[in-house]
């Protein structure tokens, strides 16, 4: 029997901790699966889509900048469509999905938060924001998104109202809509490194409150830092990394991974 192989298709992707674990998941269950991480450049997706599908891989990942000229090749499920984004294929029928949003609303509901009827704000309005967003919204949280290209903001709060509670705002005021948020989500890069700056300081802040940050590296960022120090719940972006991985995992095997092997396998490498 030869391994089934995975992957992930991006550019860059050469840091991505994807492959760390998958396989990290893989081995545990003693399954006989590889994954790597393939750099692909934007024009040669549906070579690369295609050529995978026919070498007999099992599935793969998909990042930037492949997540919306993915929805154009394959059939991607309702939720796929609706975030406009595609970040998993199951190579056996060709159809799309994405993990990003719940990835997102499971690293919440582990920490014991039902996002239902919360005011979340939302910082950015990128590839992971309207996943995120979706996610929220469908679940009952009311959300405002807050963005430095404010047009941005308000197209896609207009977008996302046909599915829930959305405000579109751009960073001004910040203070104010943190006061009167419960979770506040960073999905801006800011904060990635090596850039130090967060928008939200442990000022802003008080205990009752959840900071959740989409930025893995450093694993504690800036936001993670001031939030910790202002007593606030801290959630950082290894827990949602794992999260949406752990979902893509079980499309492709129909497999439930074991999450706390590839969440120490993540850590570790970090
Ligand atoms: P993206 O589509 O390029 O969006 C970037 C967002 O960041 C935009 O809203 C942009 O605002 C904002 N931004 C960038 N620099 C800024 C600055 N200096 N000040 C204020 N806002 C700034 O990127 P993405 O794909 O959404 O990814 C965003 C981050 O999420 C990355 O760090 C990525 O690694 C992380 N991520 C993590 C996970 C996970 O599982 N943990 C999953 C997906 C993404 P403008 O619109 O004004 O440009």
């Amino acid at each position: 029997m030869m391994k089934t192989i995975y992957g992930v298709i991006g550019d860059p992707v050469a840091h991505s901790l994807s492959p760390i674990i998958h396989n990290a998941a893989f081995e545990a269950l003693g399954m006989d699966c590889i994954y790597h991480a393939f750099l692909v450049k934007s024009g040669h997706l549906h070579e690369a889509v295609n050529g995978a599908r026919y070498l007999g891989f099992g599935g793969l990942n998909v990042t930037i900048p492949h997540k919306e000229a993915v929805l154009r090749m394959i059939e991607a499920d309702d939720m796929a469509q609706d975030i406009g984004a595609v970040n998993t294929i199951d190579l056996k029928n060709m159809r799309g999905y994405n993990t990003d949003g719940l990835g997102a609303l499971d690293s919440l509901h582990d920490n014991g938060i039902d996002v239902a009827n919360k005011r979340v704000l939302v910082l950015g309005a990128g590839g992971a924001a309207r996943a995120v967003i979706y996610a929220m919204v469908t679940n009952g949280a009311a959300v405002t998104i807050a963005n430095r290209t404010e047009e941005k903001s308000a197209d896609l709060a207009a977008y996302m109202r046909s599915f829930g509670t959305v405000f579109g705002t751009g960073l001004d005021e910040l203070r104010k809509k943190v006061e009167i948020s419960d979770i506040i989500i960073n999905t801006t890069s800011v904060g990635m490194h090596p850039n130090t700056d967060t928008l939200i300081t442990r000022d802003m802040l008080r205990s009752d409150q959840v900071v959740f940050d989409l930025v893995y590296r450093p694993l504690e960022t800036q936001m993670l830092k001031e939030a910790r120090s202002a007593g606030a719940m801290v959630i950082d972006g290894i827990t949602m990394l794992v999260r949406q991985g752990a979902r893509s995992f079980k499309i492709w095997t129909g497999v439930e991974p074991p999450l706390d092997v590839m969440e120490r396998s993540a850590r570790n490498a970090l």
